[in-house]
């Protein structure tokens, strides 16, 4: 069961939405330059597996076609490009990028949107794509609810004996703050596509932010840990939480005037430290920019060194003491 609402106050959301979705497309620019030759990024890193055990991942970010979605606080955009790539990119941008990564067990194909949408990855791609993922433990796609159908199924059929899994953003459980992300969908969309993919044994996670407008950041974090239970009353086993980063102009804004308040070191600590005693699951916490939230100098690398190992082994390690930082929040 979901906890009851942490605030009774987290009313409308304090920005029209209209207002957002209007300056979208002018906001979508400028894009880094990126071409369909090549994906757009890819490293090796460890990460607990959903057997518990410690494995390297590969990560691919593909480029492809943006995504149809406009999601308020995405900016995923930056590495797409405005048209379909042609058939047989997709499988040669996995391809060279596993040539040159070294050796992984398990792959992440991420591609700034929906891996089963047709427009984003040729549909022609998969087979070819599912023969080339085949030798992975694991194959990791991102791809939003309402995209979830039968091609999940076939891809997922494709791959064995690798075991397909889905990244769903689901963002939040708090149907206003889901309302102003614009996430074109609903939590009744969310649960009908987890509950598809579970009865296809696909496996899932879910993303989850961390900072929404209107809420506190003590009042976010409650509702980070409420979602953690709604996606996991639907059997979501993996959470990955993520800061919210000023990144789009809308947003800079917003905190600018006070409406909008970033997380801070005590609430993403404190977030961890609570959905991992909660015990539903694997928890990470995205620490990419983390520094910009850690500003003390004197403990920022030991509390981000915590953070990343507790993501690595997903216990609760020794809180860091800091005389500097510390010291300041008491007074
Ligand atoms: S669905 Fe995902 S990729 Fe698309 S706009 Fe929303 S957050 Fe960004
Ligand atoms: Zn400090």
């Amino acid at each position: 069961m979901c906890r009851p609402p942490p605030s009774a106050k987290t009313s409308s959301p304090v920005v029209s939405l209209k207002e957002f979705i209007v300056n979208l497309p002018q906001l979508r620019e400028p894009r880094n330059s990126v071409n369909h030759n090549r994906a757009y990024a890819q490293f090796v890193e460890p990460e607990i597996n959903r057997h518990g055990h410690l494995e390297s991942i590969g990560t691919i970010f593909l480029t492809n076609r943006e995504c149809p979605f406009h999601c308020t606080m995405c900016d995923l955009w930056k590495n797409t490009l405005r048209e379909t790539v042609p058939a047989g990119a997709i499988p040669r941008q996995i391809q060279t990028a596993i040539e040159e990564l070294p050796p992984f067990t398990s792959i992440k194909l991420y591609n700034s949107g929906n891996f089963f949408d047709a427009k984003a990855i040729p549909q022609s791609d998969l087979p070819t794509i599912a023969k080339i993922v085949q030798r992975y433990s694991d194959c990791i796609v991102e791809n939003h609810p309402k995209l979830v159908s039968h091609r999940c199924i076939e891809f997922a059929k494709q791959i064995a004996p690798a075991q397909l899994e889905v990244a769903i953003g689901l963002e939040t459980c708090h149907e206003l703050s889901l309302q102003w992300l614009n996430k074109g969908m609903t939590l009744r969309d969310f649960a009908t596509a987890v509950e598809f993919l579970h009865a296809a044994k696909i496996e899932t996670r879910v993303f989850l932010l961390l900072g929404l407008p209107d809420l506190t950041a003590q009042a976010s974090l409650e509702w980070t840990l409420r979602s953690i239970e709604f996606a996991s009353s639907y059997g979501v086993k993996c959470f990955s939480i993520i800061p919210t980063r000023p990144t789009m102009p809308q947003v800079a804004e917003l905190v600018e005037q006070g409406r909008f308040e970033l997380p801070t070191a005590s609430t993403i600590e404190s977030v961890m430290d609570q959905a991992i005693e909660m015990g539903r699951g694997r928890v990470f916490i995205d620490l990419w920019d983390a520094p910009s939230f850690f500003a003390c100098e004197h403990c920022q690398s030991a509390r981000l060194d915590r953070l990343n190992k507790m993501n690595l082994q997903q216990r609760i390690l020794p809180k860091v003491q800091c005389n500097f930082c510390d010291a300041r929040v008491q007074r």
